[in-house]
């Protein structure tokens, strides 16, 4: 594959979705939507069917923020998901739109989808280059969005153990960082974590088994690794900031992604770069031998 086909830009994984969460929740929770707007394409349009509703707790699965909405319809769910550069926040005032183009904000880019909020505050999804989208479902009806439907378990839940993520690894017999990358022996991760992972379990981003040792090694470090990108609000490489339009602070914390030429901080010998299935790999090749 040609570089300039290989897809390189970071996006927002668990982390970052989970760092959002935490500020939105409170800030949406029992809060009525009185007016809403959106960019008039398929992936954001259905941002009116939450008119009338009223926010319950905002959840999250895997990348996807699904926000509960009492109202008119019954109980049904916003699910949102960020995309490449997708960016939520809360800013005080009324709907401005419509609008297309660059707006002054929290979240400072192109909005997409607005809803405004009884407490005189509006919510704001902004999305630059529109790999976002939206959707308003009645509450756990996911047919429709099979990526969602299809998630590997949450990996702080105890559905997800060493023996689950080395079964799903043993029944697809891929990569394990395209496996990882799949989202179905555990959700959540991109290209940035399971990087991270793969290089704190000593794992070569190429194996297609897992021994129980090695599975263990790994199911340790994914949860180790989204732990640590949580507390430090998450990883901004580009375009990522949280809900209240700052950056993360995980970049300066990365052992492996993004270091290639770098030594490794194990065994001082240098990060290679290599290519799977299409995703930009860095990993040590000691460290992470075969
Ligand atoms: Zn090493």
């Amino acid at each position: 594959m040609p570089p300039d086909r290989v897809h390189t830009a970071p996006v927002p994984e668990l982390p970052e979705v989970e760092t959002v969460r935490r500020q939105l929740a409170p800030q949406l929770r029992g809060r009525t939507v009185l007016a809403t707007w959106s960019f008039g394409t398929p992936k954001f349009d259905q941002a009116h069917l939450a008119a009338g509703s009223t926010f319950g707790p905002l959840d999250r699965r895997g990348k996807y923020l699904l926000a509960a909405l009492d109202g008119p319809d019954g109980e049904r769910e916003l699910v949102l998901h960020l995309g490449m550069t997708g960016r939520l926040g809360v800013r005080p005032g009324p709907i401005d739109g419509p609008i297309d183009g660059p707006i002054d904000g929290p979240t400072g880019t192109h909005l997409r989808a607005a809803w405004e909020l009884d407490d005189g505050t509006t919510f704001e999804f902004h999305d630059v280059r529109r790999f976002g989208r939206l959707a308003v479902v009645d509450h756990g009806d996911h047919d429709g969005l099979p990526t969602l439907a299809h998630l590997g378990p949450e990996p702080f839940d105890d559905a997800f153990t060493p023996a689950s993520l080395r079964a799903a690894v043993a029944r697809s017999g891929r990569a394990i960082k395209t496996q990882l990358l799949s989202q179905r022996p555990v959700a959540g991760l991109g290209n940035i974590y399971a990087d991270e992972a793969l290089w704190d379990a000593g794992i070569h981003p190429r194996a297609t088994r897992l021994g129980t040792q090695r599975a263990a090694a790994l199911h340790d470090a994914i949860r180790r690794v989204l732990d640590a990108g949580i507390r430090h609000g998450g990883t901004t490489l580009r375009d990522y900031r949280d809900a209240t339009g700052a950056e993360g602070s995980h970049q300066h914390r990365l052992r492996c992604y993004g270091r290639a030429g770098r030594p490794c901080l194990r065994c001082g010998l240098p990060l290679r770069r290599t290519v799977v299935d299409a995703r930009t790999t860095t990993f040590c090749p000691t460290c992470q031998a075969r």
